[in-house]
């Protein structure tokens, strides 16, 4: 699955954890960050943050490492005794190895350039301080479908194609419907399930919207082909009430919704 907001929230309290206040080792095995790895190597992990789907580790206050996964990178720990390939863009070393393989995003830049790529970015609902009002703002303006709308790292920062379907679901929202039509109520409903779900994503480290009643087990215990309302089950029964799940393309990905729980 395409890592959202919750994986790179995940990722940087695990790497602030497992670094603590020990200097890294960092190294390149691909060699495509040979530079970047030889500044970090022997540095402190003084502060790792995440904004959406961005993840921005500084090390002894002086060099922040900004990395964005895209659609397959993969930032994973590994034991310290284990071998790496040499599609390994770059492998920190503190109580266990991380590696950061296919980023779409891998490099040491400047505070003017975070200053440039978090000033891009929406409210994240999982970042302390943010307000849902800027979120609510934001919808407002446009007339693109809510679920292009919710792809938008500048509407909202962390919300990727699993999420988008499933709370449009939820809360009964048909996909194609425009942004700016949605009722406050609407609106602040998206913030709020958006904040619950991706922190509830943090701790158990996966998808799952799917409610206790409707499942008919805690989150942590759902099954994967059980976890979510609507993302890839076209055709298949919807959960509430039996309908077949419907799919098209919005935004330049697939969408799946059902017509009777989201009616236009
Ligand atoms: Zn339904």
């Amino acid at each position: 699955m395409v890592p959202e907001g919750h994986t790179i929230h995940r990722l940087s309290r695990d790497l602030r954890s497992d670094f603590g206040t020990h200097p890294v080792k960092a190294s390149s095995p691909q060699g495509r960050f040979q530079n970047g790895s030889t500044q970090i190597n022997g540095k402190t992990l003084s502060k790792s943050e995440a904004w959406g789907k961005h993840l921005f580790l500084s090390f002894d206050d002086e060099l922040i490492l900004h990395v964005h996964l895209g659609l397959i990178g993969k930032f994973r720990p590994h034991s310290i005794e284990s071998s790496t390939t040499d599609t390994v863009r770059l492998r920190l070393e503190g109580k266990q190895a991380w590696h950061l393989t296919g980023p779409q995003k891998c490099a040491l830049i400047s505070i003017d350039e975070f200053v440039n790529v978090t000033d891009g970015l929406g409210p994240d609902p999982l970042r302390r301080g943010t307000r849902w009002n800027h979120f609510a703002e934001n919808v407002a303006l446009r007339r693109t479908p809510i679920a292009v709308s919710l792809l938008d790292q500048s509407v909202i920062a962390g919300i990727g194609n699993v999420y988008r379907a499933e709370f449009l679901f939820i809360l009964g929202i048909h996909p194609e419907r425009p942004s700016c039509e949605l009722t406050d109520t609407e609106i602040r409903g998206l913030w709020e399930l958006a904040r619950a779900q991706l922190r509830q994503g943090v701790r158990l480290n996966r998808i799952v919207t799917v409610s206790r009643e409707d499942s008919g087990s805690v989150p942590g215990r759902v099954n994967s082909d059980e976890a979510l309302y609507v993302y890839k089950r076209e055709s298949q029964p919807c959960r509430r009430c039996r309908a077949a799940i419907r799919i098209t393309e919005l935004g330049g990905r697939k969408c799946w919704w059902c017509d009777r729980c989201q009616p236009r």
